[in-house]
């Protein structure tokens, strides 16, 4: 059995410039984010992604990050 991997689901903007924004908030505020429909910086729409391998997801409510296995703890 392989160790088993936990994540959580991230919501982010794939613009570079807003991922170096989001990346100098608090973990408070990045939580405020997975609610967001849009992007805050560029009204770009937010993607899904898994916070382990941060490959695209097309569901928030996957109990399992399909591209790693590794299971979401949010
Ligand atoms: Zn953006
Ligand atoms: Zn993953």
């Amino acid at each position: 059995m392989a160790e088993k991997i936990t994540s959580s689901v991230d919501k982010i903007c794939l613009e570079t410039d807003c991922g170096e924004k989001m990346a100098t908030l608090t973990p408070d505020q990045r939580l405020l984010f997975k609610h967001f429909t849009y992007c805050p910086y560029c009204a770009e729409e937010m993607t899904l992604v898994c916070n382990n391998c941060h490959e695209q997801l097309t569901s928030a409510d996957f109990k399992y990050c399909p591209w790693c296995g590794a299971e979401f703890s949010n």
